[in-house]
């Protein structure tokens, strides 16, 4: 068996539509990065990514690559998910927390964990999805940011 976690954040930023775990959520703001800034997703690639010892997700898809410009993180997860396969592993189970002030994400979770289940091509209870706030501290609490934990439970096929 292997185990994996994954961080990530990104910052707020006016103009750009928010997306977490593939879904748009309705937010006045989204979040910047080169891709689509899907925290949510990224975090946990980045948890399948460490359970294989295969480095990161800014390794396999370096941000200065413009094919990687506002890419659907979606199709990034799909793309370690096949990787999990080739490498002769199955995902066992996956949990994530997203880390976010607001918006509130609760009517939000069963679309994002089929997103997620669907790329990984798993079923949708091996994928936990919970939102927290921090109680109004630092950058999340000041609604600078966004940030999402993931951790993975892999095993030989
Ligand atoms: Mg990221």
């Amino acid at each position: 068996m292997r185990i994996g976690i994954g961080y990530d954040v990104h910052a707020f930023s006016e103009g750009r539509r928010l997306i977490l775990g593939g879904v748009t959520i309705e937010h006045a703001r989204g979040l910047a990065g080169h891709s689509d800034a899907d925290v949510l997703t990224h975090a946990l690639c980045d948890a399948l990514l460490g359970a294989l010892r295969e480095g990161d997700i800014g390794k396999l898809f370096p941000d200065t690559d413009p094919i990687y410009k506002d890419a659907d993180s979606l199709r990034l997860l799909r793309t370690v998910g096949e990787l999990v396969r080739a490498r002769g592993y199955r995902i066992v189970d996956a949990d994530c927390i997203v880390v976010a002030q607001a918006p509130k994400l609760a009517s939000y979770r069963e679309a994002m964990r089929s997103n997620l289940a669907c790329a990984l091509d798993i079923k949708v209870a091996q994928i936990g999805i919970k939102a927290t706030t921090t109680e109004r501290l630092g950058f999340v609490g000041r609604e600078e940011g966004i940030g999402a934990h993931a951790a993975v439970l892999l095993e030989d096929r």
